[in-house]
């Protein structure tokens, strides 16, 4: 098994642009889309969905007849999930993080634990690529769930190209574990420098090899090649800034599908990829 997780500082940066088009070079792989609250691989890659599994998480219940409005449960909330009106605690599902403090520590066992649909794992099969989305239902406080049971599918798979949230959140930090290497995707700007960094440090936090891919190469690219230089990361396709990507992918359309020039450029790319990661499992890690 290969996990291969795409990450960028923020959204909009082009790494559901790098994971899809890497896919569609690569044999035998699987797309998967763990950025749960605005996942658009889809788009792109049109899959034809086969299996929609739901996602639940647990939530408290309280039964009336045996509760005291003690308000102890309310205090244990670090989430501001139960309030406490005096003659009833008010249960405030959206911001519950299903941690069960208030269940432990209820002196009158009045609260049970209820399961909550968060959200949902389609997959499906686009043109010969394995597909896997993950989903989280507007307003859940976080999607965590939904990329756990993400990473139980993901370890029978062959070769996991991993669309992973923007940011540094716990969503990503979920995503990432267990990545045999990550992809930060950036662009050469004083902002993208900055986001990156961020990546940077928690990936080498986590202890995972890296590299980076710059997009919307141009004149400024030497901050990007200076930071990576001195931090020992390797750059790994520069993709310039050019209207026809703009365009196609306003379109849906995969540019290593359209384009021969751009297919080579993620045929190096996926040549590359593989090639590091064999290099990593035989010791001989040039990170
Ligand atoms: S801790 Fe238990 S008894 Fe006290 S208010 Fe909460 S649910 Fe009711
Ligand atoms: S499970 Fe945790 S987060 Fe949810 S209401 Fe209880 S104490 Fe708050």
């Amino acid at each position: 098994m290969a996990k291969i997780s795409i990450l960028s500082g923020k959204g909009g940066t082009g790494k559901t642009f790098v994971a899809t088009n890497l896919v569609r070079v690569l044999p035998n792989v699987t797309y998967i889309d763990c950025d749960i609250e605005e996942p658009n691989g889809r788009i792109f890659l049109n899959p034809i969905i086969t299996d929609i599994n739901d996602v639940y998480t647990k939530v408290p219940l309280i039964d009336d007849n045996r509760c005291e409005r003690c308000g102890i449960c309310s205090k244990a909330c670090r989430f501001g999930a139960l309030i406490n009106l005096g003659r009833e605690i008010l249960i405030l599902d959206h911001l519950c993080h299903s941690c069960e403090a208030c269940y432990e520590m209820c002196p009158m066992n009045a609260i049970t634990m209820a399961n909550r649909k968060i959200g949902e794992i389609s997959i499906g099969v686009s043109r010969g690529i394995d597909f896997i989305e993950g989903r989280l239902n507007p307003g859940k406080p976080s999607g965590v769930p939904v990329i756990k049971q993400i990473n139980i599918l993901i370890k029978s798979i062959d070769i996991a190209i991993v669309d992973s949230p923007p940011g540094t959140s716990c969503s990503v930090v979920n995503t990432i574990e267990d990545s045999d290497l990550c992809i930060l995707v950036t662009e050469p700007t004083p902002f993208g420098l900055h986001d990156l960094k961020l990546a940077v440090e928690l990936v080498k936090e986590m202890d995972i090899p890296m590299a980076v891919i710059i997009n919307k190469s141009g004149s400024d690219n030497q901050i990007i090649y200076n930071y990576c230089m001195k931090n020992d990361i390797k750059v790994l396709m520069e993709i310039p800034y050019d209207k026809k990507i703009a365009e196609l992918y306003s379109r849906g359309t995969l540019i290593a599908e359209v384009d021969l020039t751009y297919e080579k450029m993620f045929v190096d790319l996926a040549e590359k990829i593989l090639e590091l990661i064999e290099n990593e499992a035989a010791g001989n890690s040039e990170w």
